[in-house]
Formats: structure tokens, sequence, C-alpha cells
């Protein structure tokens, strides 16, 4: 650890360089903490696809096999590669970012328009899960963006309230003119997230419940994603949720 003992206590210039060192250093344990928390993650996510590569990868092997049988187990395999190339590219994407290697470009873009074009590329998946799908959308509304990056983040807020809804339900995009800003927000009527989860759900690698998001092929970094890229834009996200109601994240960006 970064430990250092500053034990001078006196309200002159020396006891308050001593107080921004021991602040220095508690944010440098924090850090290195949230580090090794997000290694550690890592390698457990590797870990489970990996354990299964191995073992049918084993199975795969036996000669007492029908080429049906070899087929599936060889699948698998390639599923779960998958699922670690997935893994990687995400993580990657986040590393460039922090490195501010990431450059957008934001052009002005009326927002109707542009809101349509990804409603009508995300809803045959909806319809497909017998979701209804409706935009509302003030139409004299210009903001900022990438579209391709800013499309990620709907796309990755949408794909989440497609996961995480059941059949029968609807999810509503809205988006409408606040004073200054635009005021984007996606709610569904899903399975809402738990009080005590709200707050980490823009936390790498955070899931709500382990096993379900396995299922659902997720890995807890779209929204991280998201958040990060909305922050890009010079924007802000944020979320409500009730369990068993539903979910609404709202995005805030400067009108332009
Ligand atoms: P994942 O890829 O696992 O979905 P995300 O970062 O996109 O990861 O979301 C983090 C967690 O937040 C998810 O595991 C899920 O439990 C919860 N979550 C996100 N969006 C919703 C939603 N619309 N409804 C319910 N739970 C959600």
């Amino acid at each position: 650890d970064f430990s250092v003992s500053v034990p001078v206590q006196s309200h002159d210039e020396l006891g308050e360089l001593a107080q921004s060192i021991q602040t220095l250093a508690n944010d440098l344990n924090h850090i290195k903490q949230e580090r090794n928390d997000f290694l550690a993650s890592i390698s457990h996510e590797l870990r489970t696809p990996l354990t299964y590569i191995k073992g049918y990868a084993d199975i795969a092997r036996r000669t007492n096999l029908s080429p049906q049988e070899r087929t599936h187990y060889l699948q698998i395999i390639g599923e779960e590669s998958e699922r670690i190339n997935r893994l990687l590219e995400e993580l990657f994407y986040l590393a460039r970012m922090d490195q501010n290697e990431f450059l957008i470009t934001k052009e002005r873009v009326r927002l109707f328009p542009f809101l349509h074009s990804i409603y009508e590329r995300v809803l045959p998946a909806f319809l497909n899960k017998n979701i209804q799908l409706h935009l509302d959308s003030d139409h004299d509304v210009y903001v900022d963006i990438d579209p391709s990056r800013f499309g990620q983040v709907l796309s990755n807020i949408l794909d989440n309230a497609l996961k995480y809804s059941n059949e029968g339900t609807a999810t509503t995009i809205r988006a409408f003119k606040k004073d200054w800003n635009v005021v984007i927000s996606i709610t569904d009527q899903g399975i809402g997230i738990p009080d005590e989860d709200l707050p980490y759900v823009f936390e790498r690698l955070y899931r709500v419940e382990k096993s379900r998001a396995r299922m659902t092929g997720g890995f807890g970094l779209g929204l991280a994603i998201a958040k990060q890229l909305v922050e890009v834009h010079g924007g802000s996200i944020s979320v409500e949720s009730r369990l068993g109601e539903g979910t609404t994240f709202t995005i805030v960006l400067k009108e332009s």
C-alpha cells in the first residue's frame, strides 16, 4: 500500500501539505483496490468459458463419438470462444476510451430521424419477442453527436430493455426539449432492478444476477460503455427502476 505517516497537525502551510499528501495516498490506495477488483473480475469472466472449452475439447477428442456428437461439442467450443472474444473487444473499447485515444466526430443531427432509424433497426427483435416498441419524439430538436457512437449508447440500452422484458410488454423511446437541454429516455416494463443494485449498474462488470446474466449473454459492460460514451458527448445518464415494474434510462444532452 501507499502508506504515509504525516503526523503534522498544525494549521499552517505544512499542515495543509500533510493533509494533501494523506488524501493523495488514500486516493492511490483506492485506485489500486479498484484495479485489483477489476482484474479479479476479468479472470473470473474468462475462467468459465475456458473451463467449457477445455472440457468439451477433451470430450471431442474421444474416438467413440458419433459425428453429430462431435459437431455438437465443437459448436459449444466455438460459442464459448466467441464469448471470450466479445469480452476482450468490449474491454479493449473501454481501455481505448480511458486512454483518450478515442475520438468522436460530432455533427449537428436532427434527433427525430436519427432515433427513427435506430427504432427501425431494433424493431424486428422486439416484435419477435412480442414486445411493442414506441417512439415519441419532438420533431424539431437538434443535438451535436457522433451518430455511430451515440447510436451505440441507445443500442446498448435498448438491448437491455429487450433482454430484461417479458413478452406482451412495451418499451418506449421518448425525446423532448427541456430548457436548453434535450432529454432522451427509454422506458421498459421489464423485470426492473433492485434498489440495492441501482447505484452500481454503470460500473464495469457489474451484473445484478450473475447466473441469469450468463444466460442472457452479458458481461456487465454495456452500461459502463454507454455511460462513458454519453460523457464523451458532454451529457449525463441516469437510471430509475422499480422491481417487477420496469426501468427508465434518461440521457440529457445540450440542445444544438
Ligand atoms: P449486461 O451486458 O450484463 O446486460 P449491462 O452493463 O448492460 O450488462 O447491465 C448491467 C446490469 O444491469 C445487467 O446485468 C442487468 O442485471 C441490469 N440491467 C440493465 N438494464 C436493465 C433493464 N432494462 N432492466 C433490468 N435490468 C437491467
